[in-house]
This record gives C-alpha cells, structure tokens and sequence, in this order.
C-alpha cells in the first residue's frame, strides 16, 4: 500500500490514502479480489491470508484509510455490519462487568447492549450523556463495585436522534481515571467534523453504512484503535464470530470514502440553513441541531466538533402532524437510514426499538447533497400541507 501520510489533510487523505503501490503499470484504484484463499507454498506464518474470512487484500486499502482518517496509528477494522462492529467493541468488556451507554444511543446498539445484559453477559446503566455530572457520579459508583478493566463507557455524540452532545474529553478522562474502557459511535460525525481518538477514546465505531459509504447502499461497520492489543482482541473476535464485510461492499465503501469531504461540506452547510428557516416556522416546535446557537449542544459541540453534522431533528405537535409531514414531501425519501447523497425524512418512534424517551412526534432529517431551495421548499410545502396552512401567513 502507499501508506503513511502523516502532515496531510483529512480531506486531502479521503483521497490519497489507501491506493495500490506507485509502481509502473499497477492500477491506480483497488482492484476487488473475491478468491476465499490463497496459495500457500510454504508452512503458514504470522500474517499470512490464508483464507478470506481472516483478510482481504479489498479491505486492506479501506482499513487504512479509514485508520489514517480517524488519526489512528493502526489500520481499522471493517465488519460486515455497524452492530457487527458494535458486539465486537462490547465483547472487550469481561462477563460480569458493566457497560455504560446513552440513554440515546442508537436504538439497535441499545438493543444489543440490553440483550447481551439479559443474558447476564455484564449489568448495563443508560445515562444522559449530556449530563456530565450524572455520568461521572454513574463511574463513580461503579468504580466502587468493579475493578480496572470490567467497565466500558459507551459514547455516541452527538447522540441518534436526539443530537445531545457529550463532553467526550472529561468523560474520556475519567472514565480512564477509573480503568475503563471506552468506546465512541463517530457515525453522525465522521472523522471530518471529529477525531475521537485524539480526545483520548481507545476505540471509535462507525456504520460505514451511513456518511462514510454515502450511497444508501452498502451495509458495513469498522473499528479503529490505536492500541495493538485492543485490536489484536477485536481482529480475533471478526475472525472467529465471522462479522466480516464483502469485497465488492469495501469497494464500494472506499470508492463513497473518496467524496466524503465533499458531501459532507455540502450536508453540513445545507442542515445548517434548513435548521434557521425550520427555527423560524410556526408548526415546528423544535428543532435539534448543535449548529444553532439556541440548542443546548451549542458550546460543547463548537468547541469539540470541527462542524455540526448533517443530521438536524425536528418536533411537531403530534404523531399525526410528524406523519403527514412524512408523508406530504416529494423531494425527500420517507425512509430510515442516514448520511446518503439523498435526503431522507423518518418519524424515529414508528421504529419499535426506538426509545420511549424519544419525542413521538419527533421527525430525523439526514440532509444529502440536493439543492438546499429545492429541499427546503419541498419541506416548506410538506409543513403546510400537514397543519392546514400555518406557514407564518404565506
Ligand atoms: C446505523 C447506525 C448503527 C448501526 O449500523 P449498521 O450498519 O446499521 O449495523 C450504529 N450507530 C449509529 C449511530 C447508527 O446510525
């Protein structure tokens, strides 16, 4: 791989990290190898491929990049899914330990958090992860019950879908402080508008699947870590419970990847003018992003985040009006799933899952690259349509 290019941008590494060698006639984009295995022509050693559930010289070029970009010293890991690449994060924490997550996580890693703790596989506590003083008092007792290594604080910020925004430096620290482990779900952000690495997380998640692929069509999760043998464990767990991701899937991941400053750039900047005009209009209640000086994510998110995401939420005044919202756009796609090129509208309680905390009648948009009029005039008419006209008297 031409690897190793430490002064360089993240925008400028979307593009340059994870190519082929720079030898004369060698393709200049990764070729997709299917082959399951590989010749072997002497007694296996350290490294070796061997058989393709173990590497892949596909997701070798994504691992890199996506390691680079996270600020990592290490390649990450690709699995075949987000929650794929959450049972592994989660299988570090030993059985009988505890595992601290938001309250707001993303519904399906709550879910598997839960399952795994009915199952008596660690004690799980969910937190308001805005709530600084409410977590380190959560470690605090826990420190008391547990030693160094069995506890695990989850974060995820700004959190699915409510976008509250944690300290993750403070929470980071003294959740080390107490020899946890944590762990950070960078999906909303991407490596573009955070690193959490560098704010001292030992493990960052990410679906693949939402802004890094960006394309609504590929489902994949990685893991990056700059600890050896956290990755070592985490490689091991991939091969053995056999989460792996397909080539043709990392290819098209990596070849989503190149674009991601792009069309995050565009999201972003879009999300943030949708966010003042839906601020402005009578039928909605209120709106969720950390980029409007109002939201109580503000400060911690300018001060932390290098943007404020593509991702903005909206609360209306019931579950009819959030529905016909829904269901009057044309523009917009009524569909679940984020961080594609197109934008998509969900009323985030229809998912059973969901937690009740949620408001009802709260609607996620994950704004993509259009034309921000277009998508704005298109939510304008859906807002007019559902209340029956109460458009600020236009
Ligand atoms: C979608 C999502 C996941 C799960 O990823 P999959 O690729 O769907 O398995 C995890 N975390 C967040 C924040 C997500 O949005």
């Amino acid at each position: 791989m031409a690897t190793d290019h430490p002064d360089l941008a993240p925008d400028t590494l979307t593009v340059a990290a994870g190519r082929p060698p720079r030898e004369h006639d060698a393709p200049v984009n990764v070729p997709i190898v299917l082959s399951t295995t590989y010749h072997e022509t002497r007694a296996p050693q350290p490294g070796d491929r061997i058989y393709a559930r173990g590497s892949s010289p596909t997701w070798d070029p994504f691992e890199e990049a996506l390691g680079a970009l996270e600020g990592a010293d290490l390649p990450a890991l690709v699995f075949g899914s987000g929650l794929g690449a959450a049972a592994a994060a989660l299988s570090l924490v030993p059985t009988g330990g505890a595992v601290v997550m938001p309250r707001h996580a993303y519904a399906g890693s709550i879910s598997l958090a839960g399952d795994l703790a009915a199952q008596g596989r660690f004690e799980l506590l969910a937190v308001d992860i805005a709530d600084t003083d409410a977590v380190l008092g959560t470690l605090d007792a826990l420190a008391h019950r547990f030693e160094a290594g069995q506890v695990m604080l989850w974060l995820e910020s700004p959190t699915n879908p409510m976008l509250e925004v944690a300290d993750l430096a403070v929470l980071t620290d003294a959740a080390h402080a107490h020899g946890a482990l944590v762990v950070a779900d960078n999906t909303f952000n991407t490596p573009m508008v955070h690193r959490p690495l560098e704010a001292g997380v030992d493990v960052v998640l990410h679906s693949v699947t939402k802004w890094l692929a960006g394309h609504s069509d590929v489902v994949l999760g990685a893991l990056a870590t700059s600890d050896a043998a956290l990755r070592g464990r985490l490689l091991a767990h991939r091969t053995l419970h056999g989460a792996i991701a397909g080539p043709f899937e990392v290819w098209l991941a990596l070849r989503g990847l190149r674009t991601l400053a792009l069309r995050m750039e565009r999201s972003q900047s879009t999300a943030a003018f949708l966010a003042l005009h839906l601020a402005d209009h009578p039928a909605v209640r209120r709106v969720r992003y950390p980029g409007l000086a109002s939201d109580p994510g503000h400060e911690r998110a300018a001060a932390q985040f290098n943007g404020f995401g593509g991702i903005v939420s909206i609360e209306l005044d019931d579950v009819a009006t959030a529905d016909a919202v829904v269901e009057a756009v044309r523009l917009w796609l009524p569909a679940t799933s984020l961080g594609g090129v197109e934008s998509l509208v969900e009323r985030r309680r229809r998912q059973p899952a969901e937690p009740a905390t949620v408001p009802e009648a709260l609607v996620r948009l994950s704004v993509g690259i259009e034309n921000p009029e277009d998508l704005w005039a298109d939510l304008e008419q859906a807002l007019r349509r559902a209340t029956g006209g109460r458009d600020g008297g236009l």
